[in-house]
């Protein structure tokens, strides 16, 4: 029989609806002759429903229509026998459809409770396959402080910060603004563990950061504050897939992002409201050699967080010709229009391809520890 692969998307992180957007190009791309595919939506509020084919309505239609899991579809029950092991999704009152016999998950979900280890833990418990990386590489790649640490100790270079825990910030306000005012203005604050650029302020002065910690602190109460890269410095990315059997991964074409005057950063519209004119160069307009840095470095950092299957890794060429590392991202956005494909497209791997890689990489990948 065909592989049956089950599509995990939408999630209780802030990113739900951009999870929702790549699940509608990532069903769409699966190819029916060569897959049984189950729609699996997750609600905001934690819910499993058992979505339908159709995913003509994942897409982004404006800035107020952004999409959801659709809650009016049957609620799935999520059963974690600890007799035998085994994890069972049912409708109540159906059979129960063992998730044992899914082949392969695909999980599409971005940020915490989806990109962060959390899921991963859920199908390495029930010794379930699953696209992308493990447990240890979800969790570091998501938490932009544990990412720095390994990422330094790596010798792979990032930009100085600051982490602020809720309680620091609550009980040490005084020596965090000390560190932060020691960075230098202007500074980036940052939820730790977030992405798609939800709660992040670029802060001019110190009389911006009590409201700029407080929207971070929305979203995480742990918060990272990180020194800016500087005006004139460009941002380029990189994507990384594995290869097959022990081959070293592979890097893709490196892109540019170019954000417009309107923006001050490469925000949320920036990144995905139609309308707005961010440009993407695909690939960038770089010397070789600077391209060739870009992705030596690309696949060191998804190396050094061990990342399997996909990652995004995020840049900035500073205007003194060096390179410092942003982040990393396991479960980059993945519509077509999203930099991840576009960089593999320019790199010889059409969209439909790129996914059938992804998933026979994970039918490949043995479960349990590696
Ligand atoms: P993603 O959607 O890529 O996962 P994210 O929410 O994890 O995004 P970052 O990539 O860390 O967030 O930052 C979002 C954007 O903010 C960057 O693409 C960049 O435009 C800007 N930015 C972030 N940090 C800095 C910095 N230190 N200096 C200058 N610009 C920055
Ligand atoms: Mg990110
Ligand atoms: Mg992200
Ligand atoms: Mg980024």
């Amino acid at each position: 029989r065909k592989p049956r692969v089950a599509v995990l998307f939408g999630g209780r992180s802030s990113e739900h609806a951009i999870s929702c957007v790549t699940a509608g190009s990532v069903l769409a791309a699966l190819d029916p002759e060569q897959y049984d595919v189950v729609p699996i939506g997750i609600a905001r509020d934690g819910r499993w429903v058992l979505e339908s084919g159709d995913v003509s309505r994942l897409a982004i239609a404006g800035p107020d229509q952004l999409p959801e899991v659709d809650t009016t579809r049957p609620v799935l029950s999520v059963h974690h026998d600890a007799a035998d092991g085994s994890l069972s999704v049912h409708e109540p009152g159906q059979a129960p459809q063992a998730l044992d016999s899914v082949d392969v998950v695909f999980p599409v979900l971005h940020g915490p409770w989806g990109e962060d280890g959390t899921i991963q833990g859920l199908m390495e418990i029930a010794d379930v396959r699953y696209v992308g990386s493990g447990v240890t590489a979800s969790a570091v790649g998501m938490d932009k402080h544990f990412m720095k640490v390994v990422l330094e100790s790596a010798g792979l270079p990032v930009l100085p910060y600051v982490v602020v825990p809720a309680a620091r910030w609550r009980t040490d306000a005084a020596g965090v603004r000390a560190e932060v005012e020691a960075l230098g203005f202007p500074v980036f604050v940052k939820p730790a563990r977030g992405g798609s650029s939800i709660g992040i302020s670029k802060v001019r002065s110190a009389d911006e950061l009590d409201e700029a910690m407080a929207e971070a602190q929305r979203w995480d109460p742990k918060v990272l504050v990180e020194s800016y890269a500087g005006d004139g410095a460009r941002e380029v990315e990189c994507g990384v897939l594995d290869s097959f059997g022990d081959d070293p991964a592979e890097a893709s074409v490196v892109a540019e992002i170019v954000v417009d005057d309107e923006h001050d950063f490469y925000d949320f519209e920036a990144k995905y409201l139609p309308e707005q004119a961010t440009r993407l160069d695909v690939p960038a307009d770089l010397d070789d050699e600077v391209a060739d840095e870009i992705q030596r470095l690309a696949v060191s950092a998804f190396e050094a967080v061990e990342c399997e299957g996909l990652a995004r890794v995020d840049f900035f060429l500073l205007p003194d010709g060096s390179l410092v590392i942003n982040e990393i991202n396991t479960m980059p956005g993945f519509t077509p229009t999203s930099m991840f494909p576009r960089m593999w497209a320019a790199s010889g791997l059409a969209y439909a391809d790129l996914v059938d890689r992804l998933v026979r990489l994970a039918l490949e990948r043995p479960t349990g520890l590696r």
